[in-house]
Order: C-alpha cells, then structure tokens, then sequence
C-alpha cells in the first residue's frame, strides 16, 4: 500500500466550505486541438466546489482509502519541522500545485528513498528539481490543459487592466472616495492597433492569441516551435526567431513558456532595457522568468508601463516582496490556474493519472514531464534539464 501526500494551500479565512457563487459550472468535455478533459473511473466530489484547499483534498480520500493507502493533506510546507518535511521519508507519491508549492528539491528528493511520483495538481513542474526526478527514477505528471484556458482569460484580464490603468481608477473610487478622472486617465490607453506578442505559443499562448485578435491588434509570438502556417494566417501572426526580436518590437508581451534553463532569468535589465519605453509585461508563466529587481528598475524608470501576473518566487512571497509595493503592477496571488473551474479539471486529472499508476497503466503521455529515466511526453517538448 502506498502513502499519497498533498501539499495544499490553506483553508479559506472565512472557514470550509466558502458561500458558493454560483450553484454549477458549465461541463467541458473537450480541449482545443481534440484532447480530452480527464477520465477517471469516477469522481468523489462535485464541480465546481473548492477542492485545492486542505479541507478539498483534491475529492481524493474516499477513493486513496478505499484502495488501502494512507492520505497525508497538509499546507505546512517549509523548514524542518514542517509535515512535509516529516511525512517526506516514507512518503510514495507527492502531490502538490504551483499555487502553492512543495519544493521538491534535490535535496529533499535525496532525503525520500521510496518517492515513486510527483504529481502537479496543475500544469508547471518546475517546482520539481527535473535532473534529480531523473536521477531517482521518479515519474513526473502534471495535468496538461487543465487550467490552461482559465490562465489565458486572467492573462488577457491583466493585459487590459494595464493599459486602461483599472487599478489607480478603481481606487479612486473606492479606497480614496474620491472622482479623480484626470488621475483615473493620465495613463489610461486602448489596447487597439498595439503591436502584441506572446513568448510560448503553447496551449495557453495560443489561448491569449486566439482571444486577442478580436481587439484589433497586431499579433506575434516567439516559441521554439513554430505554429503551422493555416494559423499564424488565420491569425495574423508573425513569428519571432528569437525572444529579444519579440520584445524589441511589442507594446504587450505575454509570457507563457515553462521555466526551465533556457527561461530563467531570461528578463533581465538588458532585455528590458531594449522594450519600447512604456511597454507592458505581464507574466502569468513562472516568476524566475524575469529579474524580480530588474522589473522594479524598469518600472520606477518609465522602461515599462506597467507589470502584472500571479506568478512569485517564493510562493508564498515575504511581506517585503518589491512587487508588493512596486509602481504601475497589477498583481494578484497564483490564482490564475486555480479557479473553481479549473479545480474540478486538475482534480479528476489528479485521479486519472493515480488510477492509471496504481492499475499499472500507462499515464497519458500528454501528462507526462519525466518518465522512464529523462524528459517524456509534453516535458520533451516544452522543457530542457541542464547539462
Ligand atoms: P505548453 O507546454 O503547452 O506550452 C509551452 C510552450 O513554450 C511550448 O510551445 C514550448 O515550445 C514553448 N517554449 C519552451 N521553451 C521556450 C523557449 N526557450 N523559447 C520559446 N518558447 C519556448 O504549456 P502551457 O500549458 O501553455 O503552459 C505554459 C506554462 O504556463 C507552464 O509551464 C506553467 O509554468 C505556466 N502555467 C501557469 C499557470 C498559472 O496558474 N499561472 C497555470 C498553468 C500553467
């Protein structure tokens, strides 16, 4: 029998279950490009509920303790004493989100003989030391496309809440009781006719390209891939070979690539420096993409306009985080791939990949990062290891 531990964020403030806004969510069967949305045997919960939280346990118990494992939940996550840490010895499968992630480090991967699995209830395993899954002949699975439509919709959100300049307006009138037009509107712009671009045409750079060409703009994209030559026409698209040719000629850029050697750090004061003075960033990807202290730089000096996403490092962030407090940001917490939508996707995605493992089935290669002793499935395609 096997011991399963998820790392999960905490419960609500206001207590488990919230007051629910909605009684349903709609059902999706199908992605685009003709993946299916999870198919697991069955489900213990019911969409649409909160289930990425300690008390949702991602709907797993009843199913893990009728098969005779051991359930481990828990959100303490950080230093030695922390269940994590404690639990992580005897521990066969990890389960964790990047909203809220366990760091599985080389070290803590040396420090659990028995890890078999680390499942990302989500898409983004970079939280997972890859070289070291691959040393220890662990599997790597995430939940392809679960949450990738929910992350375009917040990142076309920011875009928009940038360049009209939503935050300093909705302040006025609320924090401040105020009626300040002129404040609200000083850098208040439209997105039509901007130049914008997506660095990753993946699933979710696609999603934003897709629903950013009803706003009239022009589009272009950056990925190691090219798209096939039916969409960028049917889109407009021009292709970048490179990440510095994108960012030298966008007004918004959308980043939406793994973090992996080739991205980190990729935004540094020397890119940002060869923008369009007043462009935009915003970056729902991984935080490590762009230097955390370069962007504040660019932002007290006029280089951008304007930073959002939802994505730190660390995650959770300390309270003295610069992007707290730094200028023209529209920030929110890792919420994008998080919403109650995506939760019921990633959740039964989570189900499908332990049933498949327990059964001794072979996990959709689509889910899987590593496998077999190196990069497999969608992490050949979208990640490198170093060396
Ligand atoms: P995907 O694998 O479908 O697409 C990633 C794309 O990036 C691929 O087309 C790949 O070729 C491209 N790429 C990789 N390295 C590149 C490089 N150096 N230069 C240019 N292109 C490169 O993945 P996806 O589903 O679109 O997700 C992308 C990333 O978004 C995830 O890996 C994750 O880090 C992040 N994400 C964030 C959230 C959130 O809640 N904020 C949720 C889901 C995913």
């Amino acid at each position: 029998m096997a011991k399963i531990l998820s790392v999960l964020y905490p419960d609500p403030v206001g207590g488990y279950p919230p007051a629910y806004a909605r009684d349903e969510i709609p059902t999706i069967t199908g992605y685009p490009g003709g993946q299916t949305t999870p198919t697991p045997e069955a489900i213990d919960f019911t969409p649409g509920e909160l289930l990425g939280c300690v008390s949702g346990e991602l709907g797993l118990r009843r199913f893990l303790e009728d098969r005779g494992h051991t359930y481990v939940v828990t959100s303490d996550k950080e230093g030695p004493d922390s269940v994590l840490e404690r639990e992580l010895p005897d521990t066969d499968v990890v389960i964790s989100q990047p909203f809220w992630p366990a760091y599985l480090t080389a070290e803590r991967i040396g420090r659990a003989p028995r890890l078999k699995m680390a499942v990302t209830a989500g898409i983004g395993s970079d939280h997972v030391d890859l070289p070291s899954a691959i040393a220890h002949g662990m599997t790597v699975a995430e939940v392809t496309f679960s949450n990738s439509i929910s992350v375009s919709e917040h990142a076309v959100m920011q875009i928009l809440t940038l360049v009209h300049d939503f935050v300093p307006a909705h302040d006025w009138v609320t924090t401040k009781q105020g009626w300040n037009i002129a404040d609200s509107v000083s850098r208040a712009y439209d997105l039509e006719g901007m130049q914008v671009g997506v660095l990753g045409s993946g699933r979710i750079g696609q999603a934003v390209l897709r629903r950013l060409k009803p706003f009239a703009v022009t589009l272009h994209y950056c990925d190691v891939h090219r798209l096939p030559s039916d969409v960028e026409e049917e889109l407009g698209l021009t292709w970048h070979p490179d990440v510095r040719s994108l960012a030298s000629v966008v007004d918004v850029l959308s980043i939406h690539t793994p973090l992996h050697p080739q991205t980190q750090n990729l935004f540094d004061d020397e890119l940002l420096g060869a923008m369009k003075r007043g462009a935009y960033i915003v970056n729902t990807a991984r935080a490590l993409i762009v230097d955390r202290d370069a962007v504040v730089r660019a932002l007290n000096s006029g280089q951008l306009a304007g930073y959002a996403g939802d994505v730190w490092y660390p995650q959770p962030p300390p309270p003295d985080h610069p992007w707290r407090t730094m200028p023209h940001e529209a920030m929110t917490p890792h919420v994008s791939g998080s919403t109650l939508s995506a939760q019921a996707r990633y959740s039964a995605g989570v189900r499908e990949i332990l049933e498949c493992w327990f059964d001794g089935r072979p996990i959709r290669s689509e889910y899987l990062i590593v496998d077999g002793g190196g990069l497999a499935g969608t992490g050949a395609r979208s990640y490198t290891v170093a060396g």
